[in-house]
């Protein structure tokens, strides 16, 4: 048993979390079962004497799994007796992996998954294919091509080899089938939706979300005969009272942007599967590493890779994760829509990905020590941050997140918007700016940046303030950025 590290190949690793004795995350290759664990979630809380909110891992040697039909078991835990002493079976819903990389850990499976190891001319890198166009030796192996479905390039707009390299490495690190890659997150939610509705279905929404993705249904889903249902984010109960006979999808984010509401995902996926509707989770703020919404039974995952994929502020990008099956025809219907990326674009997301677990480790630790600076601050009214005890979602949080990534919105106390925005033009770290997730930190005011346009009681309606302030914290010293914030709090 251990109380932490990385499972090594062959181990399979249980996040096992005290908060709910009846739901565990997934971590890895991971396991969902409920009742099973129970007891020895209880008994090494009397044995261990640990606090009622912790957490461990649980590492089992694959070789101690068995299969029982469709199922898993692990009918001893040599290293853990008090387990053994309970005679206890793992039930896993997990299917054997047939990918080894889903075996290995994060940051290896960034740097590595999805790419050859031997690439032409030897180069570690992948290099960059600017083709349009791919040609083929005869009409005999056009035939071939197209009678086999061999898997090789036909003409850009399907797709590129850079592509398939992320895609690949993306599928492995949302713990998904497969994957397709956009021109950038919002072409990647008009490609899944407008692949899976039609006129007359309906789409339930949580209401608080990028403001575009609200757009993008409200006025345009609507005119091709798509309507969308808002409901109260979190409120699972308006969400099931929602659906009717036209359903065909239930949406979230989380967290939400910019108020950082986690979603109970166990309670999201339930209602779908009781009334065989597909869910879809924008992650985008979470990122895979914090957050496998798939293993949690979503359907669909969502990500604008603009952000923490790419990491540097750099390219635009967009991902959907899902089953190979269910993504088949988005991807036929992207081939028509025409809105795949640039080669030299996933050049730039291959190498941002290289790093994505060291990055999101520091965005993480970021977040919440500046969020924990700033809830400690006289000039500021409230924080919204998942990893912090006063957020109202904190719990789902830490029930489905690992760490809680760099977006951190907060209310300045007694502020106007001008007052609010001196604030913000007296920082000198951060740039002001839309976007989030990149190694700069940005701030920028929500009402001027997103809502200008807005009547005020519409802002309102959508929780947006005057004297909000969203920052999104880069990788930057901790130490530096708190000290600018700090000084840019008590100068105004
Ligand atoms: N989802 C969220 C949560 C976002 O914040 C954004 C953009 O800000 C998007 C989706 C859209 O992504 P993109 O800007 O890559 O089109």
């Amino acid at each position: 048993m251990l109380f932490g590290g990385q499972p090594r190949r062959g181990e399979l690793r249980v996040l096992v979390d005290f908060l709910r004795l009846d739901g565990f995350s997934r971590e890895a290759t991971l396991l969902r079962s409920h009742r099973d664990l129970r007891p020895i979630a209880a008994s090494l809380l009397k044995s261990h004497s640990l606090p009622t909110e912790s957490r461990f891992f649980l590492t089992v040697p694959l070789s101690r799994i068995a299969r029982c039909g469709s199922a898993w078991s692990c009918p001893q835990i040599p290293c853990f007796p008090s387990v053994f002493s309970f005679g206890f079976s793992l039930k896993l819903s997990m299917t054997s992996s047939s990918n080894p990389e889903s075996e290995l850990g994060f940051g290896t499976q960034s740097v590595h998954a999805g790419e050859a190891r031997q690439k032409p001319n030897d180069a570690i890198t992948d290099s960059i294919c600017c083709a349009s166009t791919y040609t083929f030796e005869s009409t005999q192996s056009i035939l071939d091509y197209l009678k086999e479905n061999h898997d090789r390039e036909e003409y850009g707009r399907y797709g590129n080899p850079n592509e398939k390299v992320v895609e690949r490495k993306l599928a492995v690190l949302e713990g998904a089938e497969d994957a397709i890659l956009y021109s950038s997150g919002m072409a990647a939610i008009v490609g899944l939706l407008m692949c899976k509705l039609s006129a007359g279905d309906e789409i339930i929404f949580f209401d608080q979300c990028y403001h575009r993705s609200r757009e993008f249904c409200v006025k345009h889903l609507s005119r091709f005969g798509v309507v969308t249902h808002q409901v109260k984010t979190g409120d699972m109960g308006a969400m099931e009272s929602a659906i009717n006979s036209k359903t065909k999808m239930l949406v979230s984010e989380s967290p939400t942007n910019p108020h950082l509401t986690v979603i109970d995902l166990e309670a999201f996926v339930a209602i779908g599967k009781r009334h065989g509707i597909e869910t879809l989770i924008d992650s985008t703020l979470a990122t895979p590493y914090n957050l496998k919404p798939i293993a949690w039974g979503v359907d669909y995952v969502w990500h604008s890779a603009t952000k923490y994929m790419g990491g540097h502020n750099d390219l635009l990008a967009g991902v959907i994760c899902g089953s190979k099956q269910k993504l088949e025809p988005v991807r036929k219907l992207r081939g028509i829509l025409g809105s795949i990326n640039s080669p030299h674009n996933m050049y730039l997301l291959e190498r941002g990905l290289k790093t994505f677990a060291l990055r999101m480790e520091r965005h993480n630790h970021n977040g919440q020590r500046i969020a924990e600076f700033l809830e400690s601050h006289p000039r500021v009214q409230r924080v919204y941050y998942p990893g912090l005890k006063s957020h109202p979602s904190h719990a789902f949080a830490k029930k489905t997140m690992k760490g809680f990534s760099g977006l951190i919105t907060f209310l300045v106390k007694d502020a106007d918007w001008k007052q609010t925005a001196a604030i913000i033009d007296k920082c000198k770290i951060p740039r002001i700016g839309p976007s989030l997730g990149g190694v700069e930190s940005l701030i920028e005011q929500p009402m001027v940046m997103s809502y200008f346009d807005y009547p005020i009681e519409q802002r309102e309606q959508f929780g947006i303030y005057d004297n909000m302030i969203r920052m999104a914290v880069g990788i930057e010293d901790t130490d530096d950025l708190i000290e600018d914030l700090r000084q840019a709090l008590e100068a105004c």
